[in-house]
């Protein structure tokens, strides 16, 4: 058996990749390790959203170099996106590195690295090819036995928005097929995870032999064991009568709805090229709040895109405070080398670092007003396991939120009521109502 470390920066697309990654090199006799210095193999899965993305891969090569001084140099992959971004480029720069390989060509890893092993050559494999990666993968079983796992339906994007890179490290839009995935989230349940959250770059854009996101929902929870179903991340444009009709008839899609809006101003939608509007945005919100008056919204916002102007961000601020978003990401604009705003005039960092300042101050009011609208009310947790301290159990509330209580070790895997006597921005506290106790309704 050989060993190998995985490191996983970025989105749960790309946790989801590291774990099929692992499933795929088991088959050529690697198990996984937590202990660097043991291990025979590093594979660092990347990220190039945001940021010195590239930098900071050197930067994690440069510690692995450091760690394994005195000893024989480990085997280094390179995966996702930084590795699609950058190709042959990484291998020349940094000749520590001895594979380098794009998200769409994970189905040819095992082959690249035992042609290593036998010709000591170093490889690039960059390829778009997604039907061939699940083709492949589909015959592999998704080993994740987590209460709470992933499952991708959809890669890739056609939408290319001014400031984003994923239409080109993922290549373009793919929906796997229907099929296929509802035998994978079988197959999950059978390894004892109860909730399943559908990812793509653009998942509500899932459309196989015009099965859309819609049917695959209502497939999945017919499986009696899948307690809660989420999806991410999806475009507002994609938010199609069907998706939004669901909700007002499934019983296992949670009430959270995660949709990136990024800006509140029409202005500055249109420079990014999200061909969606804020009253398209509201009128959506709105329709999903008339079908289920649970319903909250997150979502995610680029300050400071160039050309958002004191008025374009004080529309993104009312957008704010009146959708009242919950659990939202919010990030100042980072230029993506290739994308076609890679060379715009960016905004003053004083000033963007005060526009993402005060939205945060807002976004982080909504949901400490959320959480503490939940204190002394028995509210549905899925237990997900023990957590390392104290003694108590961790698991999350229909919005995601982290819940902290006291439990039993039986409730791992189940959905629970819990009173909740405390919390904070980021976490409820409370203690599992028993049986006996439990308010009728
Ligand atoms: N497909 C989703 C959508 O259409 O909104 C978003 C997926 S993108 C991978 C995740 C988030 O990263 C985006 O919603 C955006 O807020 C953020 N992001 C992407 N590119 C960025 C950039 N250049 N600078 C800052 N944030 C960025
Ligand atoms: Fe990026 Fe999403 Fe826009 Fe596609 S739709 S380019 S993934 S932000």
């Amino acid at each position: 058996m050989k060993k190998i470390f995985i490191k996983t920066f970025g989105c749960q697309m790309n946790e989801y990749d590291s774990n099929r990654i692992f499933d795929t090199v088991k088959k050529i006799g690697f198990e996984k390790t937590d202990v660097l210095e043991e291990t025979d193999c590093y594979l660092l899965n990347t990220c190039h959203i945001r940021d010195k993305a590239k930098e900071k891969v050197y930067h994690d090569i440069g510690r692995i170099k450091k760690s394994f001084r005195s000893k024989k140099k480990p085997f280094v992959i390179i995966a996702g996106c930084v590795a699609q971004a950058e190709n042959e480029e990484m291998l020349k720069r940094e000749p520590y590195i001895d594979l380098v390989i794009g998200p769409q060509a994970y189905h040819k890893i095992n082959s690249r690295i035992e042609e290593y092993f036998e010709k000591q050559k170093k490889l690039e494999e960059t390829d778009f090819d997604a039907e061939a990666k699940f083709n492949y993968l589909n015959q592999i079983k998704n080993s994740s036995s987590k209460v709470s796992s992933f499952l991708t339906i959809q890669e890739g994007c056609d939408k290319f928005c001014h400031f984003c890179v994923v239409p080109y490290t993922r290549g373009p839009e793919y929906s796997r097929s229907y099929n296929e995935i509802i035998a994978e989230a079988k197959n999950l349940s059978f390894n004892g995870v109860k909730e399943i959250t559908l990812l793509g770059q653009n998942v509500n854009a899932y459309n196989n032999d015009n099965y859309r996101l819609s049917d695959l929902i209502l497939e999945i929870e017919k499986i009696p064991e899948i307690k809660r179903i989420r999806y991410t991340t999806s475009h507002p444009r994609d938010m199609t009568d069907d998706l939004i009709e669901v909700y007002g008839i499934s019983k296992k899609l949670m009430p959270l709805v995660h949709l990136p809006v990024q800006s509140g101003s029409d202005k500055v939608l249109k420079l990014m090229n999200r061909k969606h509007s804020i009253s398209d945005y509201i009128k959506t919100y709105e329709r999903l709040k008339k079908l289920n008056s649970k319903i909250e919204f997150s979502s995610d916002f680029i300050i400071a895109y160039p050309g958002e102007e004191e008025k374009d961000f004080n529309e993104t601020f009312e957008l704010i405070k009146n959708i009242k978003f919950i659990n939202s990401f919010s990030f100042i604009f980072s230029p993506r080398p290739g994308t076609a705003a890679s060379n715009l005039k960016l905004i003053d960092k004083g000033i963007s670092k005060e526009r993402l300042e005060k939205v945060q101050k807002q976004l982080f009011e909504h949901q400490i007003l959320m959480n503490k609208s939940l204190e002394n009310q028995e509210i549905d947790v899925l237990v997900e396991n023990k957590t390392e301290e104290n003694n108590k159990f961790f698991g999350r509330s229909e919005y995601m939120t982290s819940v902290i209580f006291d439990g039993n070790d039986e409730d791992v895997g189940k959905v629970i009521k819990v009173k909740i006597n405390n919390s904070n921005q980021n976490t409820l506290f409370g203690e599992k109502v028993r049986k006996s106790e439990q308010k009728v309704a």
